[in-house]
């Protein structure tokens, strides 16, 4: 048993050797900072209560956000003499640089007296390669507009590069970076044969008509084409990217290249190779991994009866309510980027082709579905985790650092037993050391929201093999997956002392992609 690497009390090393810093401390040492200053634009607008919850996200509370976070940067020895230099060239990606830290926080034992793996973690954290581009387009006013498009090859160890593409105006380097490295430790904890990577453009598709969102994947496309293919890097959609856009995007690569290469694009519609279950897959598996960690846990002996706050109200959340419902689960919340919709005895079936119709025909506001039966109340401004009498569960389902350290009190005074993250990386470094500290069970995204590229890596075998499986077939294996990867966090866990699922997915997924890697030479 390795013992696990202090976290809380962050040691340091200097040149008189290590200390312990309080909180209040970390700052004037020696801290990768966060270089969140340059990133506000001049003149921003004074701080609203919504602003959490708004695209000015990143420009206004983020500031505020990252530098409690920016905490989590500091290395813990003796990795700041060994990974200083990483962090540094960094210093200005906030995101990427959490994302780092929670992981080596994890898996820094492994590393301890290795020189080796050190190298081999020296080696994962530098992309192998990152693309940006002109996306030229022509508005319906006839408006010559332009955005920038990223993709972010990651890493191909495993196979070729794989990940979402995400268009929303909050989209830059350091967001896109933090969500290839943890695809890169998710994916291999599928056990399917996917290298990792992400992508995507500061487009934001909200307000947009049909004729503007096709232009513009098609002029994204034009660019993007001569990075991807089907053995060589395979993006899907993310926020802002589902079958609408998938498929705008199919139709360019085709047109371009002059041939129909299905496997370069997961999330396909049926009709030309998409797989069934592949939209339902991230909020499904969410929802099987969560039953596993209720029921392995003793928690419950099932999701039955169990209250449920669910943030965001797209893909992820929208099949994770679904399939809570079909576990008699009750889900009581659903939000979008303005408020939160409640209900406190759960939306049932029939609710929830509401909000589905509302937001995915309509692309309505939740605002708007206020007093649509007299229990359903909205907050303005809010977010899930501060309304409510109470809940048993917490799936944050809509975007990075949405449970603060505020939040994660919130709920566990609501009586949270256990939080499983949909979204990537919801959760503050604050916040999950809340959950531990209470005894929340905690669910990390890497494992609990695998169920997507799980299913788009059966989306690719399938193309591969040019057949289409069955729902009840594609299902199952979804089911099997998850399980499989609980039973790996699960192992993982007990290879350090004072394991969680957090540190097994990190161990598990590290040692997966370590081994690949190490087997290939130094490249
Ligand atoms: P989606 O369909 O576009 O829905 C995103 C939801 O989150 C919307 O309700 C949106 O509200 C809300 N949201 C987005 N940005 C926000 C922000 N800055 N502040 C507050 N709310 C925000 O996207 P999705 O596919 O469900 O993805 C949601 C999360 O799951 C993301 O973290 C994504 O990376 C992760 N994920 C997705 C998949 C997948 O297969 N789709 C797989 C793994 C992980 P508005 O409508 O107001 O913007």
């Amino acid at each position: 048993m390795i013992p696990a690497t202090t976290k809380g009390a962050v040691l340091r090393c200097g040149a008189a050797g290590p200390r312990r810093v309080t909180r209040g401390k970390r700052r004037q040492g020696r801290l990768v900072a966060a270089n969140v200053a340059s990133r506000k634009p001049s003149g921003a607008g004074e701080k609203k209560p919504t602003d959490l919850w708004s695209s000015r996200f990143l420009y206004s509370d983020l500031d505020e956000a990252v530098t409690d976070s920016a905490e989590f940067c500091v290395l813990p020895p003796p990795w700041e003499v060994e990974l200083a230099p990483v962090f540094d060239k960094d210093a200005n990606e906030p995101e990427f640089l959490q994302a780092v830290t929670e992981t080596l926080q994890s898996v820094g034992p492994l590393l301890r007296d290795d020189p080796k793996r050190v190298e081999t973690f020296r080696r994962m954290v530098e992309p192998e390669r990152v693309i940006i581009f002109r996306v030229p387009w022509v508005d319906d006013d006839g408006r010559k507009r332009v955005n920038r498009g990223f993709r972010v090859q990651m890493n191909q160890a495993r196979g070729p590069y794989k990940g979402g593409l995400r268009f929303h105006p909050t989209v830059n380097l350091s967001i896109l970076k933090f969500l290839a490295f943890e695809q890169t430790f998710k994916n291999a904890l599928t056990g399917l044969p996917l290298g990792s990577g992400k992508g995507g453009a500061d487009f934001d598709p909200k307000g947009k008509s049909d004729g503007e969102i096709m232009r513009f994947c098609q002029s994204f496309m034009t660019e993007l084409y001569r990075h991807v293919g089907p053995t060589v890097d395979v993006p899907a959609g993310d926020i802002g990217v589902g079958g609408k856009e998938i498929g705008y995007m199919f139709g360019q690569y085709k047109r371009i290249v002059g041939s129909f290469d299905g496997g370069v694009l997961t999330g396909k519609g049926m009709s030309y190779g998409g797989s069934n279950i592949r939209p339902e897959a991230t909020g499904y598996g969410l929802v099987y991994f969560l039953s596993e960690m209720v029921q392995r846990k003793d928690v419950a002996p099932s999701l039955a009866g169990l209250r449920c706050a669910i943030s965001g109200s797209g893909n992820v959340s929208q099949f994770a309510a679904e399939k809570l419902l079909s576990f008699g689960a009750i889900p009581q919340t659903f939000s979008d980027s303005d408020g939160t919709l409640y209900k406190e005895t759960g939306f049932d079936e029939a609710d929830l082709a509401v909000v589905c119709h509302h937001k995915n025909e309509k692309r309505g506001r939740l605002r708007e579905l206020e007093g649509h039966a007299e229990d359903w109340e909205y907050f303005e401004g809010m977010r899930p985790w501060q309304v409510g009498k109470g809940y048993d569960v917490a799936l944050p389902c809509a975007t990075q650092n949405e449970v603060s350290l505020e939040d994660a009190l919130a709920l566990v005074q609501k009586g949270v037993m256990v939080v499983a993250e949909g979204a990537n990386m919801p959760s503050t470094p604050e916040a999950v050391e809340e959950f531990e500290r209470s005894g929340v069970l905690f669910g990390p995204a890497k494992a609990a929201n695998a169920g997507g590229v799980a299913v788009s890596g059966l989306e690719m075998a399938q193309n591969a093999m040019g057949i289409q499986w069955t729902r009840e077939e594609v299902e199952e294996r979804l089911r099997k997956i998850m399980v499989d990867i609980y039973d790996k966090c699960d192992e993982g866990s007990k290879m350090v002392e004072d394991g969680s699922l957090r540190i097994g997915a990190d161990i598990s997924g590290f040692l997966t992609v370590a081994q690949a890697m190490e087997e290939q030479g130094h490249v």
